[in-house]
């Protein structure tokens, strides 16, 4: 597996948000994407797993060499593309085990065959493994769940659907310590060498469950810096602030969400 991001450039509504970022992704790697609120981190998510209301100005994304801009989400998500969404949404009437159901299926080869037996057994392993409590089978997705739940349940249907490079959109927020602990184990264990992992967050405290290969700072729509572990302390002690000052980064005038008929590239 390899996800190449080549000089992105993508707006929403008429405001460009990602500014020329690049990234490559293996199987076996887990990259850490931090920055300040606002900076893009969950539209690259969105764009990559082909949010409709994003706009690819320019660049490509890249899946083993074939370019996935066109591709519809389903598409995408069959080819092995996976996001665990910053806020999950309430999907009433929809249960959990049908939801996941039918993403398994869809998945699958014309000639194949759910074997359904397996899939139950799957699904409350599962459920166990991120202690989702009985009857969550039969919930409908998301509706009425806590935070916490809402991000375990991101984690469960990943467990079900076995990604190639999967993007975690800040899995992290609203769970407490005990939460975030298992959310951890429970990644780190579908680490592989053909899995590309992409955690999205602004604390440090989950990559203390979950170690990242590299980790990017990403400040107004690119990645402005790459390291490693020694980063992640020296953000959680002192901010992005001195990125900035290290870079010449100035901050950005803050702008209104509709501008009309605005040219969108400056
Ligand atoms: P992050 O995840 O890093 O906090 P986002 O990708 O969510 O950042 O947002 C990046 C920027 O895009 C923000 O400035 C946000 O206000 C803007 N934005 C997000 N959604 C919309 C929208 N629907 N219309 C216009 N601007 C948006
Ligand atoms: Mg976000």
């Amino acid at each position: 597996m390899k996800l190449q991001i080549k000089d992105l450039y993508v707006s929403i509504e008429g405001n460009m948000i990602l500014k020329g970022l690049n990234l490559i992704v293996n199987g076996g790697e887990t990259h850490a994407i931090m920055g300040p609120n606002g900076t893009g981190k969950s539209t690259l998510a969105q764009i990559c797993m082909g949010h409709p209301s994003y706009k690819i100005e320019s660049g490509d994304i890249l899946l083993d060499d074939e370019s996935i801009i066109e591709k519809t989400v389903d598409e995408r998500s069959r080819m092995g593309i996976f996001l665990a969404m910053q806020n999950p949404i309430e999907v009433p009437g929809v249960t959990n085990f049908d939801f996941v159901k039918a993403a398994v299926q869809t998945r699958m080869k014309k000639a194949e065959h759910l074997r359904i037996g397996r899939f139950i057994l799957k699904f409350e392993k599962a459920s166990q493994d991120l202690k989702m409590g009985q009857g969550l089978a039969h919930r409908f997705l998301n509706q009425g769940f806590s935070g916490g739940e809402k991000k375990r349940n991101e984690i469960l249907q990943m467990k079900m659907l076995n990604p190639k490079i999967a993007f975690l959109d800040e899995i992290d927020s609203g769970l407490d310590v005990d939460a975030l602990k298992l959310v951890g184990e429970n990644v780190t264990e579908l680490k592989s060498p053909e899995l590309g992992l992409v955690l999205i967050t602004h604390y440090q405290r989950l990559l203390d469950y979950i170690t990242p290969d590299f980790v990017h700072i990403m400040i107004n729509g690119k990645i402005v810096m790459t390291g490693k572990d020694e980063l992640i302390n020296k953000i959680d002690q002192e901010g992005y602030d001195w990125v900035k000052k290290e870079l010449g980064i100035e901050d950005e005038e803050v702008k209104p969400y509709s501008l009309g008929t605005c040219p969108s590239k400056h």
